[in-house]
């Protein structure tokens, strides 16, 4: 069977990866001239987020073969609201990874196993290729082939302004800052690379990429974020739902796919698992979307979540961060290993604003 992946970006390489271990030699398509975004930054896996998998490395190494290595474990989240700050501590709560071109990102280390050819400097478009392949995985990482196939339905679009910092971290703590004055509903976040070098990240909703420098500026002078700025990036992504994920021979997967939730932009680790499961799909001749059913289930909830966080003023975020701080939440949030998101749904459904 022919199968040709646009993208080599984690889901595409995952999806590869799991295709040859089922003895399908993919083609793999890639606009830039080599792997990895050309942004260097720190992710996270949150594993709060895809229970009830619990931690998400170890599923990708037992149940799809896919052997990562972190950046660091996550031990500290620093959750700021406008007058309070709330330290959650365990050793439960997932993994930075390293995202861009150096070996260690997470991009290198799936295409490190890779003996399928991969066709560089090449924008491929899945129309084309579908008349070529048996299959087509589109795996861009972007809302374009969806909306070409009329899959697409946006609800919001963000705009994302990025900074690779210089100073002192401590490599096992992510530090998130929600407050409406320079984030509407999205938030900022400050990522550690290594003990000296950070990502710092602002993700604001419902604005034009040219205000985007105002919000930034903000967004560093109240959180007091004064570091040494290497580079800065800026993008915009846009959210919103694709309603079915296989027309034809065309399987999309990733963030292409709609496997990404709005709740935190995470979409690491369902993209790779989609990847997985499209590979499987094709392989077995299954039925792909069934077989995406829970991831998608997932994201819904996820994105629900979103939605109720999006209605919160500063005050409303203060309450929120002031109990989600207290003891007895914070454990069973962080320790239990029961799923709380529908609890946080609960509590967030008897604001009132
Ligand atoms: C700033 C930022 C921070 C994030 N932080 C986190 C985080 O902390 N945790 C988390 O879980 N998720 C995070 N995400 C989301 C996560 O990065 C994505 O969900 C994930 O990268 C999706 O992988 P992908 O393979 O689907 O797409 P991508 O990683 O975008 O890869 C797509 C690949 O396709 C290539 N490509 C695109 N178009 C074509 C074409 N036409 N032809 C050939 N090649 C093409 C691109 O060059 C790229 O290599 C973040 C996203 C952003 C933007």
């Amino acid at each position: 069977m022919r199968v040709a992946i646009i993208g080599a970006g984690p889901s595409g390489l995952a999806c590869a990866l799991q295709l040859q271990r089922l003895g399908i030699k993919p083609v793999v398509f890639e606009r830039f001239h080599r792997v990895g975004h050309p942004v260097e930054r720190a992710d996270i896996l949150l594993h709060l987020a895809w229970l009830p998998v619990k931690d998400q490395l170890d599923y990708l190494a037992r149940k799809c073969g896919l052997y990562l290595h972190p950046m660091a474990p996550l031990r500290t989240i620093i959750m700021y609201s406008p007058s309070r700050r709330m330290v959650i501590r365990s050793r439960r709560l997932g993994y930075l990874v390293h995202r861009g071109r150096s070996p260690l990102s997470i991009e290198n280390q799936l295409a490190a196993g890779l003996s399928s050819p991969v066709v560089f400097d090449t924008i491929a478009d899945p129309r084309d290729l579908a008349r070529e392949f048996d299959r087509v995985v589109v795996a861009t990482g972007d809302s374009i082939p969806a909306r070409q196939l009329g899959l697409w339905e946006e609800y919001d679009s963000v705009v994302i302004k990025g900074a690779l910092v210089l100073g002192q971290f401590d490599p096992h703590t992510f530090h998130m800052f929600w407050d409406t004055r320079y984030a509407n509903h999205g938030y900022g976040y400050l990522a550690p690379l290594d003990r000296g070098r950070a990502s710092i990240h602002l993700c604001v909703g419902g604005i034009k990429p040219e205000e985007m420098d105002d919000y930034w500026e903000l967004f560093l002078e109240a959180e007091k974020l004064h570091y040494h700025i290497i580079e800065t990036h800026e993008q915009q992504f846009h959210c919103g739902r694709v309603n079915r994920r296989q027309v034809g021979n065309i399987l999309l997967i990733g963030n292409s796919g709609g496997f990404v939730c709005n709740l935190l932009g995470l979409g690491l680790f369902p993209g790779m698992i989609s990847g997985v499961l499209a590979a499987r799909a094709i392989a077995g001749n299954d039925d792909y979307e069934r077989l995406v059913k829970p991831l998608t289930r997932r994201i819904n909830e996820l994105n629900e979540l979103r939605s109720k966080l999006d209605k919160l003023d500063n005050h409303g975020l203060d309450r929120l961060v002031g109990i989600l701080g207290m003891l007895g939440i914070k454990h069973l949030i962080y320790h239990s290993g029961l799923d709380i998101i529908p609890k946080i749904y609960a509590i967030l459904s008897g604001f009132k604003n």
